[in-house]
């Protein structure tokens, strides 16, 4: 039975990736801060653990030994990661270091090939020259959160060089009723079914032109997946290729609920508005599309649509 060892199981991609390679039979062993079970991950193991723990981590990899491992931990949100600029370092930077030298020592200990997936963002880029993104486009990281991703993503390489099948996963936005509601897409849905509800008149945000490339949270899992299986390893853009502002997702989200004239429904303030905010990421997968025959399977409207019925529903 194939072994997958997965961190950062209690997120969002954590959740759907979990559920898939159970449902593939894999025997799923995760890293986890609490030993409270996630929802949606029964069957797998969970060993309670810090990731910035390199030598707990070290030993549990070489005793569990897996074929796949997938580094999802992070300081997810790019909003805590100007609060907390040293503990992102830690653990989108370093600690993803450590896992990958770890990935390695298995490796050689156990004499089974590792497949190391890291799961980066097109935060790295930044303030990009160029739009739409690829493979090759130089990083430009604006904020603490991408600046530790970018380092995570560059030492991916250089275990990639060693002989490690590691892959970094470029990952533009992902979205599903999974994504906490710090993000502006939850944040967004939530408001909208409060406002439907007759529970709330107005949604609060900071900057509506910020434009980011959504997608559907499964699909990119689905990319994770595929390229730590496929043949060679390098790493990989993965987006949707069309970029939408904060503004259309308002207008979507509200329009979802039969509400026109959505500006009467947002507020802006300052305060969530970002010291640096990279205004336009949108992605150019055509490298996933070709070498792993990624798509995304989920249109803008879809996901919106999905976002918002769930948040009906959860109230
Ligand atoms: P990010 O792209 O990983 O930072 O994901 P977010 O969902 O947190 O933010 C996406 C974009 O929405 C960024 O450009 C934010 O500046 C913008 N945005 C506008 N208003 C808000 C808000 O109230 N909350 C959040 N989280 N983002 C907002």
């Amino acid at each position: 039975m194939p072994r997958a060892f997965i961190t950062g199981i209690s997120g969002q991609d954590g959740s759907y990736l979990a559920e898939r390679l159970i449902d593939e039979g894999y025997d799923v062993h995760a890293l986890s801060l609490s030993s409270e079970p996630s929802p949606h991950c029964p069957g797998v193991v969970l060993h309670r653990g810090d990731l910035t723990d390199v030598d707990r981590v070290r030993s549990l990899l070489v005793q569990i030994g897996p074929d796949e491992i997938y580094n999802l931990a992070a300081i997810s949100s790019v909003a805590r990661s100007w609060q907390e600029p040293d503990l992102t370092a830690r653990v989108n930077g370093l600690a993803a270091v450590g896992l990958l030298e770890s990935a390695l020592q298995a490796q050689e200990t156990t004499g089974r090939a590792v497949r190391f997936v890291q799961a980066s963002s097109a935060e790295i880029f930044g303030e990009p020259a160029t739009s739409p993104q690829d493979e090759e486009t130089p990083l430009r990281p604006v904020n603490p959160y991408g600046a530790a991703k970018a380092y995570a993503h560059l030492m991916t390489g250089v275990y990639r060089g060693r002989g490690l099948h590691a892959v970094s996963a470029i990952l533009y936005n992902h979205e599903s009723p999974r994504r906490p509601a710090q993000f502006v897409t939850r944040k967004i849905t939530a408001g909208a079914a409060a406002i439907a509800r007759g529970e709330a008149d107005t949604i609060t945000l900071g900057n509506l032109d910020a434009r980011r490339d959504w997608g559907w949270a499964p699909d990119y899992v689905d990319a994770m997946v595929r390229a730590a299986r496929a043949e060679s390893a390098t790493d990989y853009v993965v987006g949707t290729g069309v970029g939408r502002s904060v503004r259309d997702f308002v207008a979507a989200a509200l329009g979802h609920v039969g509400i026109g004239d959505w500006e009467r429904h947002v507020r802006v303030d300052p305060t969530f508005v970002r010291p640096a905010d990279p205004s336009d990421l949108t992605a150019d997968a055509t490298l996933a599309r070709e070498r792993l025959g990624w798509r995304p399977t989920v249109s803008f409207e879809e996901i919106v649509g999905r976002m918002v019925e769930a948040d009906l529903t959860a109230i």
